[in-house]
């Protein structure tokens, strides 16, 4: 038998197993749209931030405020970096013209008279970012309720403070002081459990597992397609491994070709592994430095706060204010290359994972057409090119269970050529080969299609015969005999002459192939007894 099952080859047309390919690139696509998403929530939160960050700084002075309103306004529709880098120079400029006039031509700083600088607009605006942003039940409640009493704004200072208070309580809760967007361990879950995990299934279900390792593949293939957590991606894959080596060890030395695959794949799959775990690092790493930038953006906000609530002076405020608002900037930048550069790792690895499996693909259909052929020749004999004993036997069963079930006819004959022994010692063993090839042929030719010739063993033949009854297959049987004597076998310069004998039965009621098989025998022997180059019905 063939070293993989037959419903792998049987299943050339593969339709299941194009659904399995078809899940495991839409899990890689799953998880690329979580990137994505991650990356625009992320973007998004940026945005707010900036917009946070221009609210602050409005109400100071009425030749940056258009500025940082335009900023405003781009950010609503997500970073646009040429736009926002371009507003950010002009808003630096602004800011440098105001610096070099006299100090006394500015308006005193806004929270030191107590006057409102900011807009209801912006406010409600500052509000929208807050209450997205921490979603913790008492961050909302305190939230609203500082919304709800805040306008008129008459001490900003004092609301600061008071948000800042109320932002501050998720340090404690994740000591970063801000929510994680991405789940590295959701995406590597998904990678783990979908895609290496049907891989291996896949390649489980398409070998043949000898009898003593079906408990262990059993229970692997329980894990891999189990929804409850599996063992850890080494492990799994270890186990398969060891399960592989262990039933190539149990295979006879002609599947060397299947060994050699499965050693492949066995290298391949350890490398989908680390590809796989490499793509969970890189989410790690791009969550990683999204969180540095939120710690930064954030920490960077709270100093703006302190600074603002201390100033006394309009002229080192907006100094920082503009130093912070490049840093921000600045960090944002260095943030998108980085991010780039991860996606860019992410997708090459992805990509190299998907070559992987299209030549893993190959690679299988490969191996099934030459699993065929190997099959194909392993159900023949090689001599006469008759279908061998194997084909017998598998034949054998089809036909009985369509005897059974129809009740239609059907006739077993048992042949033996006549003193072959004599033909190989006179001969040679050459010229007895050649007698079996020309009997093999006769027989081909003279019998009809629907009758399953094989070579039984030595010399030795049995014949099929569906939907014929004892008398038909006796005539058939006699015809075949008949034509065989008449013909002659060309060897070592000699034409001979051989005969062939036959014992035929009908399979009856409560029949199994023994039964009759041992009646054709036992007219086979009688065949011999009466003198031989005849045929006796059993
Ligand atoms: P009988 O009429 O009683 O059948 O006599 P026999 O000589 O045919 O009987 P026996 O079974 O003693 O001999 C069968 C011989 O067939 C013995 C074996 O050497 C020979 N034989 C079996 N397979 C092959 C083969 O593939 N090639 C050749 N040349 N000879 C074979
Ligand atoms: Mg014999
Ligand atoms: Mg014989």
């Amino acid at each position: 038998m063939g070293f993989f099952s037959k419903s792998a080859e049987k299943n050339s047309d593969n339709d299941s197993g194009n659904d399995k390919w078809k899940t495991k690139y839409l899990n890689l696509l799953d998880t690329q749209d979580l990137a994505e998403k991650a990356y625009k929530e992320d973007q998004e939160l940026l945005c707010k931030t900036i917009v946070r960050l221009s609210i602050v700084a409005s109400g100071f002075e009425p030749q940056l405020d258009p500025h940082l309103q335009r900023i405003r306004n781009h950010l609503k529709n997500g970073i646009d970096s040429h736009k926002l880098k371009a507003e950010l120079e002009h808003f630096t400029d602004a800011l440098a013209r105001i610096n070099d006039k006299p100090a006394a031509d500015h308006p005193p700083l806004a929270t030191d008279t107590g006057a409102t600088p900011h807009s209801d607009e912006d406010i409600s605006l500052l509000f929208g970012f807050l209450l997205q942003r921490y979603t913790s039940p008492t961050q909302q409640q305190a939230l609203t309720q500082l919304q709800d009493n805040c306008l008129p704004l008459n001490n900003p200072q004092q609301l600061f403070a008071a948000i800042i208070e109320i932002i501050a309580d998720t340090d404690s809760s994740n000591g970063l002081g801000v929510e994680t967007h991405t789940q590295p361990t959701l995406a590597q879950h998904l990678i783990d459990s979908h895609f290496v995990n049907t891989q291996l299934l896949y390649l489980l279900e398409h070998i043949e597992i000898p009898e003593t390792l079906t408990d262990k593949a059993q229970t692997l293939k329980q894990q891999l397609s189990s929804d409850a957590p599996t063992p850890s991606l080494e492990t799994i894959l270890d186990s398969v491994i060891t399960l592989l080596i262990e039933i190539s060890a149990n295979n006879p030395p002609k599947q060397q070709e299947v060994d050699k695959f499965l050693v492949h794949i066995t290298e391949q799959l350890t490398e989908l592994g680390l590809a796989v775990t490499g793509s969970s690092i890189a989410v790690m790493d791009a969550s990683r430095n999204r969180s540095k930038l939120d710690e930064s953006v954030t920490e960077q906000m709270s100093d703006l706060h302190d600074r603002s609530m201390h100033a006394t002076q309009l002229e080192p405020l907006k100094a920082v204010i503009s130093s912070r608002i490049a840093q921000i900037t600045q960090e944002i930048q260095e943030h998108k290359q980085k991010e780039a550069v991860q996606r860019e790792k992410s997708q090459r690895q992805l990509d190299e994972l998907s070559q992987k499996i299209k030549a893993m693909e190959s690679e299988t259909g490969e191996l099934k057409s030459k699993l065929i052929t190997a099959n194909t020749h392993a159900l023949r004999d090689a001599l006469t090119d008759l279908p061998n004993r194997l084909a017998y036997d598998e034949r054998l069963k089809i036909e009985i269970a369509r005897w059974q079930r129809y009740h239609t006819p059907l006739c077993l004959i048992v042949w033996d050529i006549d003193h072959f022994k004599k033909i190989n010692d006179e001969f040679g063993h050459q010229a007895g080969d050649k007698v079996l090839i020309h009997i093999a042929r006769q027989f081909s030719e003279h019998a009809r299609r629907s009758d399953f010739i094989a070579r039984f063993g030595g010399e030795e033949f049995t014949m099929l015969l569906p939907h014929t009854n004892k008398q038909s297959a006796f005539k058939l049987a006699h015809h075949l005999r008949h034509s065989i004597e008449q013909s002659h076998v060309y060897a070592n310069d000699h034409a001979l002459s051989v005969t062939i004998s036959c014992g035929i039965t009908q399979f009856i009621k409560g029949d199994t192939h023994d039964t009759a098989f041992a009646r054709a025998d036992q007219a086979l022997y009688r065949a011999k007894e009466q003198g031989r180059n005849q045929c006796c019905l059993g």
